[in-house]
This record gives C-alpha cells, structure tokens and sequence, in this order.
C-alpha cells in the first residue's frame, strides 16, 4: 500500500496530448497553483484537497512539446493511438504502442479513476464521448448533464464527439470504456494574447471547482477478503441498468462510480473468490 493512499475519488488531468496545443499546460498548471495557494482560505478548496485524490499532468506529450509538434518524437499522434477501438491512425503502428500512453494506461490500472478532462486548443467544446461511434455511451443523459455544468463555467459548447468529428483511438474512449471512469475532451481556443491566457485559465479553473466536487458523486464502495480484510482488485459490474464495470483501486479495495441516482444490480468479482451480487 502506498502511504499517501486514501479512499477517495480520484480525478486525472492530462493535458497537451498534442504537443503544439500548449494552452492546457497553462489551465492545468493554473488549477494547480490555485488549489495549493488557497487551502487555508478557501474552504471548497480545502474539500477538494481533504476528500479527492488529483492527478495533474500538465504535459502528456513533453517530446511534442518542446518541438512544437502535434505528434510525439515517434511521428505518432498520442490521441490515435489508444487501444479501445483502435484504428491504427494518426500512424499508430499499433494500440498503446507509445511509451507516453503505455504510462498512462498503467496508471489508469493501478488507480480508481473517477473522471478525467484531457485538454485540446483547436475549438471551444466540452467533448462528450464517443468519439469511435455514433451511439451514445450508457448514462449519456447524466454525461450530457455535467458536461453542460462544465460549459457553463467555461464558457464552452456541449458537442458529442463524434458529431464533431469521428476518431479512433482516443484517450477518453480509452478511459470511459476500460475503467468506466467518466472522461471529458475539453477544447478551447489556443490563445492569441497574454490576457487571452488568463482568461481562458481563470475560466477553466471555475469549471474544475464546479465539477471537481462532484467526482465519485453515485456508488462507492470498499471490496476486501472477508477473512483477511485485506484490500481485492476487483470487477464491478452493473447489471441493472447496464453501465460500463469498473475496478478497485488495488492498494486498498476501493471503488466509486459516478453514476445518476437511482437502484443498481452491481456484482463482485475477483480472481480466486466467488462472486457476490
Ligand atoms: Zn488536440
């Protein structure tokens, strides 16, 4: 168990993917810097720190960043190249065949992800998935619900994904479809002056506090060996109605489900045990 563990939502900020799309290092680093300079005084702040765990990644693709290119040093598009319903474009040679996705596809492994943003600066939309197909993604009312929180906030449209475009191999279709974590593209504009910059930041920043407070809002819960107590890496599958499984955090059992209110059938499941239901 890793001493800083707790059981708690955790939220995933990945941003600039695209390694000329710099405008999501600043909004990441902004939301960073505001939640450490304002826990004394803040007190939304201060429950944000106290009951979630954060994850900031102000840069996914550094190699891209420094050259100022979309792709990563491997003339591969990290956005393409992910391995739900992957497609093999963006001259992805193969699913999650770079070592800045193999990274985060082991984080999302070894920790409960409840809700991820990952930013992009070629549009101004909150991007609901799919992004690989047309059909709306189980829960797509509650999804469509927060983005539009998210929008407000930011001052940004509700777009579903592949209305806006179609793509394949994309980070939050990875995330939403393997972990059943909820997952967000958000899009805004790549600034054209310094105020720009602060504005977008400040924006964003409003748009996290918004939404941040409510990860993990749904079913939660701590999965261990009834002997033993000690923690399980475990499937939670949603029956009734049908909603995408998620998995324990491993290091401590525990597992929490943004979800809309209402009656769930979930089962129980991990290697060596019988399941429960
Ligand atoms: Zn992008």
């Amino acid at each position: 168990t890793t001493p800083d563990e707790e059981n708690e939502p955790e939220i995933r900020l990945p941003a600039n993917m695209h390694g000329n799309e710099h405008i999501g290092t600043e909004i990441t680093l902004y939301f960073l810097r505001h939640l450490l300079t304002n826990y004394a005084s803040n007190p939304q702040v201060q429950d944000l720190i106290d009951n979630k765990e954060i994850w900031i990644l102000p840069t996914i693709n550094p190699d891209g960043k420094v050259a100022n290119t979309r792709r990563n040093a491997n003339n591969v598009d990290l956005n393409r190249d992910y391995g739900y319903f992957w497609d093999g474009w963006g001259g992805s040679p193969g699913p999650c065949s770079q070592i800045e996705n193999k990274v985060m596809v082991q984080h999302l492994d070894e920790n409960d992800i409840s809700l991820e943003y990952n930013y992009h600066s070629v549009a101004q939309y909150v991007n609901y998935p799919w992004d690989y197909h047309y059909a709306d993604p189980p829960d797509s009312q509650h999804i469509i619900d927060l983005s539009q929180v998210y929008a407000d906030s930011a001052n940004l449209t509700v777009t579903n994904g592949y209305d806006w475009y179609q793509v394949t191999g994309c980070i939050q279709d990875y995330t939403i479809g393997t972990s059943g974590a909820l997952a967000w593209t958000i899009e805004t504009l790549e600034p054209s002056s310094s105020s720009a910059i602060d504005q977008i930041c400040y924006n964003n920043r409003d748009a996290l506090m918004d939404i941040c407070e409510r990860a993990g809002w749904g079913i939660e819960g701590v999965v261990k060996d009834s002997v033993t107590s000690n923690p399980l890496y475990a499937r939670v599958e949603f029956m009734n109605p049908d909603r995408v499984d998620i998995y324990t955090d491993p290091n401590l059992g525990d597992f929490h489900k943004m979800i809309e209110q209402g009656t769930y059938d979930l089962r129980i499941s991990a290697n060596e045990y019988a399941p429960k239901t």
